[in-house]
C-alpha cells in the first residue's frame, strides 16, 4: 500500500490550514486511545513518546505496535518526542521512528545548533526521510497541572523565539520542523496559560521557512488553537490532558468497580477518557 510520508501529510495540512494533532503513550492504553480516535475521525496522526515514556514501552515495541497499524494503510506517525542526546535520537533513527526532536533548548543557541546539527546529519546518513525538529526557546519540561509558570520559563518579549533567531536557526541545523516559544508552555497552569503571541508564530513561520510544531498544548484554548493554526502552525502536542483523563478514569473505575481485578475491565474506561480527549482535539485541529 502506497501510503503518504508524514512529510507530505504536514505540507497538505499546512495547504489546508489545518493542524495534526501529536498525542503522547506511556502504554498500551494510550496507544488504542489514539488509534481508535484516529480511525473514527479517519485523520492523520502522530503518536509521541518522550524518553520516559519510550522507556516504559519499549524503544523497538512501541516501534513494532506503530507498524502493525501502518499495515493496514492507516497514517498513524511515531515521533520521538523530546530527546535529549544525540545518542538517543541515533537509537529512534536506527529503530525507524518518523521523527525525532532533538531538544537543546536549555542550552546556547551555539550549543543547541551543534546537537541538532550531528542528529540532522545523522538521519541524513541512515534516512533523509525521517523528520528532525528542534526547538529555540526555553518552555518548560513538565506535563503536570501546575500551580505557577515552570522554573525558568518567563513568558515575555525576551523569552520568546524571535522570528530572525528562528531563520538562522533553521538555516544553520538544516531541520525539517521548528518549535518556537510563543507564549506557550509545557503543563497545564491551575489559574490559566498564558496567552499564545499569535503574530509572532505568523512571523516565525514566514522567516524559518520550515512547518512549525506547538508544543505545550494542553490548556490553551479552542480560539487560540484556531488563529495559531491560521497563522502557520502544522502540528500540535497534547499530553498534559490525556495524563489527566487516564489517571482520572482509572480512579473512578476502581471505586465504581472495587471487586473488578481483570485489567482489561476496570482500565476499559480509562482508555476511552483518553479516546475522548484525543477526539476531541483532532476534530478542533482538523477544522471539524
Ligand atoms: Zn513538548
Amino acid at each position: 500500500m502506497n501510503m503518504k510520508s508524514l512529510r507530505e501529510y504536514i505540507k497538505e495540512a499546512e495547504e489546508k490550514k489545518i493542524a495534526i494533532g501529536h498525542f503522547n503513550i506511556s502504554n498500551s492504553e494510550g496507544f488504542w486511545a489514539v488509534v481508535n480516535a484516529s480511525k473514527k475521525l479517519n485523520l492523520p496522526v502522530i503518536i509521541g513518546v518522550s524518553e520516559g515514556e519510550r522507556d516504559f514501552i519499549g524503544v523497538k515495541q512501541v516501534k513494532a505496535l506503530v507498524d502493525t497499524i501502518k499495515t493496514e494503510g492507516l497514517p498513524i506517525f511515531l515521533n520521538a518526542d523530546h530527546t535529549y542526546s544525540v545518542d538517543r535520537v541515533k537509537e529512534v533513527i536506527d529503530a525507524g521512528f518518523d521523527a525525532v526532536i532533538i531538544d537543546g533548548a536549555e542550552k546556547s543557541f551555539e550549543e543547541n545548533i551543534i546537537m541538532t546539527k550531528e542528529s540532522v546529519d545523522y538521519k541524513n546518513s541512515k534516512n533523509p526521510e525521517i523528520l528532525i525538529e528542534a526547538e529555540y526557546g526555553f518552555i518548560g519540561k513538565s506535563s503536570k497541572v501546575l500551580d505557577e509558570l515552570p522554573h525558568g520559563v518567563e513568558v515575555s518579549e525576551n523569552t520568546m523565539t524571535k522570528p530572525d533567531e528562528a531563520a538562522q536557526f533553521v538555516k544553520e541545523s538544516g531541520i525539517d520542523l521548528f518549535a518556537p516559544a510563543v507564549g506557550n508552555i509545557h503543563g497545564m497552569v491551575k489559574g490559566g496559560n498564558p496567552k499564545i503571541d499569535i503574530e509572532r508564530i505568523r512571523q516565525i513561520r514566514e522567516s524559518a521557512g520550515v512547518p512549525l510544531v506547538l508544543h505545550g498544548g494542553s490548556g490553551i484554548t479552542d480560539e487560540e488553537f484556531k488563529q495559531a493554526i491560521e497563522a502557520g502552525i502544522s502540528i500540535i502536542h497534547i499530553n498534559t490532558e490525556i495524563r489527566l483523563a487516564y489517571k482520572q478514569g482509572i480512579q473512578k473505575s476502581l471505586i465504581e468497580n472495587p471487586d473488578e481485578i481483570a485489567p482489561y475491565k476496570y482500565l476499559k474506561p480509562a482508555v476511552q477518557a483518553m479516546q475522548t480527549v484525543v477526539e476531541k482535539r483532532m476534530a478542533l485541529f482538523a477544522g471539524l
